[in-house]
């Protein structure tokens, strides 16, 4: 057992996994692959049907690397740059996979710290924890005729979370609905009915969420408005449920989209449903499972992966001289997709670009703004627009399991309204204040993420994204604290909050600790501003709205560019796996039915 204190360092190997300025691309070739398809030829698909049926012997895929089929380069390969090598390698593209990290998942992974590894060793998801929507993983898989029970074992976590509220009461979260009812009951009388209709009504807005600006990516801002549902999720909360408690509880999700429940639109009562009714689940091994397995599927389907290859630019011509007018239906592109140059100088030319990094990285870093003056405009646009929080997360190695913790644990403050303004300075933890936070405990399911009676307890502690910290220390009139005072404060509002509610003294069991602040997130994973979770959802950034392309109102469109494409959790549909997995659906229809499958052109002369 050590004594923790607030001055100790924070244990750098959080750090220390990640090459920020590697300096040699290291290359993993795919095993070849062992079935072989039949593609159907380019035309058929790109131009949407076509002449399909003029082509009675399709023809074989050609080999990869003949030069036969169409080059794809996939820039980083978090789970939207691997879920689309996946899908474009099995639709016949030569696919490869170019990342600026010495491994892929991006935010997506486990990782190991502690006093030691191997059966000693604490296992932490740092990233996502929360399984949701499980059936959108699965499609990632049927997609390129794959099973995901053969990858990984899924298991619903039950109760979903636990809620532990302001003052010190605890409610957990039950997919039974009739223990649930008895249970609102008892907080507030007449709330188990109401939840009941909420309920009902929230499953509405996720599959109407789902269809209307998902899955037909919508292009109009007449798709999307329905007034009902836009008005802000706080006041349809105060419909249902009078208790505070109650209403902390069944909105706190927004935060994983970067809101609050003043500013997120009703519609978004749809994340709540979704735990209640899919269920949370967990990939048995954490979320490192879902990395590797997601990096499998992509091996097998033949994509080559490159790590420590960071893309300093995506390389743009001009479209023909003559015509200057673009391919694509309906597209006003000037220039098109020619290839990437890396960090290392090395250009590689690719007919199709699909860049996964957080996207107002993309307009801001890897586009030449002289050559393409709209996509300096693009990353000006981005540049003060709303972000997400940022957080704190703390991984702690602990020599005792804390009785009462679930699997997942959501701390809720007192102050339902307060507690939503985002921490930007030291005296923002300070005592009496409580703060939102969540709290990850694998131990509860899965008992090799710590050494026996010990636990691996990773908090998130939201704070203001580090644009937003200068623009509210600027106004306050204080100077932006250093990361270290923040660190330290987070941290003691946080065993101040474990020891008010009874859970004990935490810093007496933290054997190790490892914490990633905002500007290591935004160093790892290239993120803007920091901001975890993208892009915020709000309604001037929500589907059609959210980038690219068109928005239904012209000045409001981003820049188009042929055989450049985007995924990822700024672009659309918006943050989270399973959304960010269904934006790859969407863009990858969008890239056959412009380019056509893998095999090139020729096979359509046959
Ligand atoms: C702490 C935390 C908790 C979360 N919890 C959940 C949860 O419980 N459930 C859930 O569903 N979601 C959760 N999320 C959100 C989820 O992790 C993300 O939405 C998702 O992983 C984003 O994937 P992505 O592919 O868009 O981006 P990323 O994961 O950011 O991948 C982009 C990749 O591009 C690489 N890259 C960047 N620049 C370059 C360059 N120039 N050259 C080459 N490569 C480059 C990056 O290194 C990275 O690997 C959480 C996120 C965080 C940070």
């Amino acid at each position: 057992m050590s004594v923790f204190s607030a001055s100790r360092a924070i244990a750098p190997s959080a750090t220390a996994t990640f090459a920020v300025d590697a300096p040699r691309a290291t290359r993993r070739r795919a095993p070849p692959r062992s079935t072989r398809r039949v593609v159907a030829p380019r035309a058929s698909a790109a131009e949407g049907g076509g002449d399909a049926t003029t082509t009675t012997t399709t023809p074989p895929e050609p080999p990869r690397g003949s030069g036969d089929r169409q080059k794809a380069i996939v820039v980083g390969g978090g789970v939207g740059g691997l879920g689309m090598a996946s899908r474009l390698a099995h639709a016949g593209y030569d696919v490869t996979i170019l990342e600026k990290n010495p491994d892929v998942g991006g935010r997506c992974r486990s990782e190991s710290f502690g006093p030691a590894d191997g059966p000693d060793g604490f296992r932490f998801d740092t990233g996502p924890s929360l399984m949701l929507l499980p059936d959108r993983y699965r499609e990632q898989f049927t997609a390129v005729g794959k099973k995901l029970e053969d990858y990984m074992d899924i298991t619903r976590v039950d109760p979903a979370y636990r809620a532990h509220f302001g003052d010190h009461t605890t409610l957990d979260l039950l997919y039974d609905t009739e223990k649930m009812r008895k249970q609102l009951d008892d907080v507030e009388f007449g709330a188990g009915g109401r939840y009941i209709d909420w309920l009902g009504r929230a499953r509405a807005s996720l599959d109407y969420g789902v269809a209307a600006f998902i899955e037909r990516d919508a292009n109009s801002i007449l798709d999307f408005v329905d007034l009902s549902r836009v008005g802000p999720l706080a006041l349809a909360m105060a419909k249902y449920f009078k208790d505070e408690r109650l209403r902390a509880l069944f909105s706190y999700q927004e935060l994983y989209v970067g809101l609050s429940p003043y500013n997120a639109p009703g519609v978004f009562s749809l994340l709540a449903a979704t735990e209640l009714t899919d269920g949370v689940w967990y990939p048995t091994g954490g979320f490192d499972q879902v990395r590797g397995s997601l990096q499998k599927l992509a091996d097998e389907e033949g994509a080559e992966t490159r790590v420590n290859a960071g893309v300093a630019a995506i390389l743009t011509e001009p479209l023909d001289a003559s015509t200057r007018a673009s391919e694509v239906p309906g597209s006003k592109a000037t220039r098109r997709v020619v290839g990437v140059r890396l960090e290392n100088g090395e250009t590689i030319d690719a007919d199709v670009v699909v860049a996964n990094p957080d996207l107002p990285c993309v307009w801001e870093q890897l586009i030449d703004h002289e050559e393409f003056p709209e996509a300096k405009r693009e990353a000006e646009r981005w540049e003060d627009a709303e972000y997400s929080c940022s957080v704190i997360e703390f991984n702690f190695c602990l020599d005792v399991v804390i009785p009462d913790l679930l699997h997942h644990n959501v701390f809720l403050s007192g102050d339902y309204k307060g507690s939503w303004e985002r921490p930007c300075c030291v005296d923002d933890f300070a005592a009496p204040r409580q703060h939102n936070f969540y709290c990850h405990n694998p131990v509860y399911t899965d008992k090799t993420c710590a050494p026996e009676g010990k636990s691996s307890v990773m908090i998130l502690f939201p704070v203001a994204n580090m644009n937003e910290q200068a623009k509210m220390c600027k106004k306050r009139g204080i100077p932006v604290p250093e990361e270290a005072d923040m660190v330290n404060a987070a941290r003691e509002a946080i065993f101040r909050r474990f020891k008010e509610a009874g859970h004990g003294d935490l810093a007496a069991h933290v054997e190790h600790e490892s914490v990633t602040t905002p500007s290591e997130w935004k160093q790892k994973f290239n993120i803007k501003h920091g901001a975890v979770f993208g892009l915020s959802h709000g309604l001037t950034q929500l589907a059609a709205f959210r980038p690219p392309v068109r928005t239904g109102i012209a000045p409001l469109d981003s820049p188009e560019c042929d055989g450049l494409h985007f995924v990822g959790a700024s672009t659309r549909p918006g943050n989270g796996v399973p959304l960010v997995l269904m934006g790859v659906k969407v863009v990858y229809d969008a890239i056959i039915a412009q380019h056509g499958v893998g095999a090139k052109a020729k096979a359509k002369a046959m």
